[in-house]
């Protein structure tokens, strides 16, 4: 299992399905100044990419996923019959850069300094942005942008939802675009994989009220629009919420039992009902309070191996390191499990196969790199591993009350149901 299908699963309930139409649907709002919102809604996702068109051409904030980009690029051809000159991504995740290569090189990319390190080292899982489509501008702290006859501010934050993470102010429009820094009713969303990090919320979020007037829009990255008092009360929870948590934790009180029951009176009602609820965000904070490992992660000598799709080299090197460099390479769990996902993103079965193998060999009480060994078989059609891994990923947490155990259930659940499948089409 990989975080951001369970943020997807979510996802999945919150978005209107029409189990007749598979098609990608658009709604535009318009704001002053040349700017606009379409709200992308498909099967399983709905996201915002935001339109602003001039004389000189389009700049569009976001470019949705790549399933949907060729949709979109006639989408903006019909309505502002205008090239995309220029693309600024808010953060590295697939449903807001992997539109990009559809505009690119036309258009110049603009993303945060960290893009092309997590593109070039192995330490993203984004499959649908292509070599190719690499930055060609990223602002240190700031970049003002003039086109269309306004300036755009383009602000890279600290990292917060990911390390990634820019905003995008039109000061005509009074439009902030803030990406997943803040989303309706949730939790702040943090992407530990992807850099994110929860004590800098605070930071960003403050940044953000005491710098932008008080009647700016602030256009998300996902669903409706939201104002500088919806950000002041986000402001409040995230505050008093973690100082909760950091008390029970000094306190040496388990956080995860005791925050729960004081944290969801108070705010479940308001921000835990979309992508986390309140127990994934009392154990995002008492995780970021645990002190946090400093190393490098292992996948990063790995890498070079891995792009030349040397695999004996990948395990060998592996081997090597941890006997020699425990004290320098971040060997968790989570590790292998992250550039396994990669791997199986790339479409790498076999290889992704090898790596969450090696990673059950170095783990074989860990519930999840069964569950992912297992996803990995049932990807390259090998149904009977894939139910093996599968029931053992449910023995195991079933034994350790594992909190995914519905999910593993489910995965075993339905390769049962294929195997049946196939067997009575015999
Ligand atoms: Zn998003
Ligand atoms: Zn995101």
């Amino acid at each position: 299992m990989y975080l951001r299908k369970s943020i997807l699963l979510v996802f999945v309930f919150l978005v209107p399905v029409s189990l007749f139409s598979q098609e990608t649907k658009f709604a535009v709002h318009n704001y002053s100044a040349g700017v606009s919102k379409l709200e992308i809604t498909t099967q399983s996702n709905a996201f915002n990419v935001v339109v602003f068109a001039g004389d000189e051409g389009c700049l569009l904030v976001d470019t949705g996923d790549l399933k949907t980009s060729a949709d979109l690029k006639q989408k903006i051809s019909e309505l502002w019959k205008m090239n995309v000159k220029y693309i600024v991504n808010t953060h590295l995740h697939n449903d807001h850069m992997g539109g990009n290569g559809q505009f690119h090189p036309e258009a110049a990319i603009i993303t945060h300094a960290n893009v092309p390190i997590r593109l070039n080292t192995g330490l993203n899982i984004v499959q649908d942005v292509h070599e190719n489509d690499m930055p060609d501008l990223m602002p240190e702290n700031k970049l003002t942008l003039k086109f269309n006859g306004q300036i755009i501010e383009i602000h890279a934050v600290p990292p917060a939802h990911t390390d990634t993470d820019m905003l995008v102010y039109f000061p005509e429009a009074k439009i902030l675009c803030v990406g997943d820094v803040f989303l309706k009713n949730c939790y702040p969303l943090v992407d530990t994989q992807g850099g994110g990090n929860v004590s800098n919320f605070t930071k960003v979020v403050k940044n953000i009220i005491e710098s932008y007037p008080a009647d700016v829009t602030l256009i998300t990255g996902h669903g409706d629009d939201l104002h500088m008092q919806d950000l002041k009360n986000y402001y409040k929870m995230i505050v008093e919420s973690t100082a909760l948590v950091n008390d029970l934790s000094k306190a040496n009180k388990d956080a995860q039992e005791a925050g729960v029951k004081e944290i969801n009176e108070k705010w479940d009602q308001t921000w835990g009902q979309s992508f986390l609820s309140t127990g994934g965000w009392i154990r995002s904070v008492a995780t970021s309070f645990s002190p946090q490992t400093k190393k490098e992660s292992v996948i990063v000598p790995l890498y070079p191996f891995i792009k030349s799709g040397d695999m004996a080299g990948t395990l060998n090197k592996y081997k090597e390191l941890h006997k020699t460099s425990r004290d320098r390479y971040d060997f968790g769990e989570g590790q292998l499990n992250f550039l396994g996902y990669n791997l199986l993103s790339k479409n790498r079965v076999q290889d992704a196969i090898i790596i969450f193998q090696l990673n059950q060999e170095m783990y074989p009480d860990a519930v999840n790199v069964y569950d992912s060994l297992g996803e990995a078989f049932e990807e390259a059609g090998d149904l009977n591993s894939a139910a093996m891994n599968y029931q053992k990923a449910v023995a195991l947490g079933e034994k350790a009350q594992d909190r995914n155990i519905e999910l593993y259930q489910k995965n075993l659940k339905r390769v049962t149901l294929k195997i049946k499948k196939s067997t009575s089409v015999k």
